[in-house]
């Protein structure tokens, strides 16, 4: 090697390691403070504070969020729930789960957002906000010009999924929906991604898995919450527990252990992670719908399995004569079902989960 050779070489070997260096450095998660809206964590501490949304052409709002800013440097891992603000489970697991994460102990930075959708868990509206009648897990990125639901998505992409390495969205049964505890796998087809993101589902523990394909790719119609993590190159995940209005301590608890799981699984906290060994791996999912508006009567419990053809539930008008008759399309497992007796035509009644092969 001449000595123009070696000089070049010297040179291409210092740019690579101070562009690692510099990169390792602008990492969200090795900062000595991290901040999230008014949430400022030092190393060691946990801060609270509020993101908040501006006023436009509706109502301004403020989020409420926990930074968890750990004594050690680590990955960056948001946790958020209640974009259905009456999904109580996981909104109550959220804000329990911030008094369990010791930032003593953590190795990263814990992202805790307890309750995204503040107007529908105030007004008990299932499903939407309120204040625009915008579903607040259907309109990511968001922007900041549109609504108060697309506005505050735009902030949450901003301030709580660009920073991660890791989102976890939590959800359960709406108050209309009787729903058995089960998780999302995103597969993207990106073998890196979706190796971390299977590892972190099984962590999680819930032993039922969605294998869902059929979400949007592009980072800039994203959707979905997870989703707007995952087509960001983040391996992240989705989790369901709780049903219809109640926050039983059961769910809660696999919620909040699931959370705990995830984080000794990504090494973020000391322990072993135990995974689910053996889950039932949800191929698709095969709905089914009211054809009439009436009353609605369940013929099979959440949990159970049904074959195809098999009838999970009737409608009646309001005098007592049966006008539909609602059939398991597929054989599967009973992820939700309808939980009020309410139902107009077009709604759910069930949700049907076809097993499948593990992937
Ligand atoms: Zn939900």
């Amino acid at each position: 090697m001449n000595r123009t050779r070696l000089f070049v070489v010297l040179l291409l070997v210092l740019s690579a390691w101070t562009g690692l260096h510099t990169a390792e450095q602008n990492r969200p998660g090795d900062q000595a403070v991290f901040a999230v809206g008014t949430a400022k964590a030092s190393r060691g501490q946990t801060a609270t504070g509020v993101i908040d949304v501006p006023a436009g052409s509706d109502a301004a709002m403020q989020i409420a969020v926990a930074v968890a800013h750990g004594a050690k440097p680590g990955p960056v891992l948001s946790l958020l729930a209640g974009a259905h603000g009456t999904e109580y489970a996981s909104i109550v697991a959220l804000e329990k789960l911030i008094a369990a994460v010791d930032a003593r102990q953590l190795s990263g930075t814990v992202i805790i957002v307890p309750l995204l959708n503040v107007p529908s868990f105030m007004k008990v509206v299932p499903h939407l906000n309120p204040v625009d009648g915008k579903n607040m897990n259907r309109m990511y990125p968001g922007r900041i010009d549109g609504t108060q639901t697309d506005r505050a998505s735009y902030l949450i992409t901003k301030q709580v999924v660009e920073p991660a390495d890791h989102v976890i969205d939590f959800h359960g049964g709406d108050i209309d929906e009787s729903l058995r505890p089960y998780s999302y796998w995103n597969k993207t087809g990106r073998a890196a991604q979706d190796a971390i993101s299977r590892g972190m589902v099984l962590a999680f523990g819930l032993d039922h898995i969605v294998i869902s394909t059929g979400r949007p790719t592009d980072p800039a119609a994203s959707m979905y919450l997870e989703n707007t993590a995952t087509t960001r190159g983040k391996p992240s995940i989705t989790v369901e527990a709780g049903h219809a209005g109640t926050v039983d301590p059961d769910d809660v608890a696999l919620l909040v252990n699931g959370s705990l799981g995830v984080m000794r699984h990504l090494k973020m906290l000391p322990g072993a992670a135990p995974t689910v060994e053996n889950p039932v791996w949800i191929d698709h999912l095969a709905d089914v719908a009211s054809e009439q508006t009436g009353i609605f009567y369940p013929l099979a419990t959440r949990g159970s399995y049904v074959s195809a053809g098999m009838k999970v539930g009737y409608v009646t008008d309001y005098v007592g004569k049966t006008i539909f008759e609602a059939r398991a399309k597929e054989a599967g497992v009973l992820l939700y079902v309808r939980a009020v007796p309410s139902i107009s035509k077009g709604e759910a009644i069930a949700s049907v989960g076809v097993v499948g092969k593990a992937p």
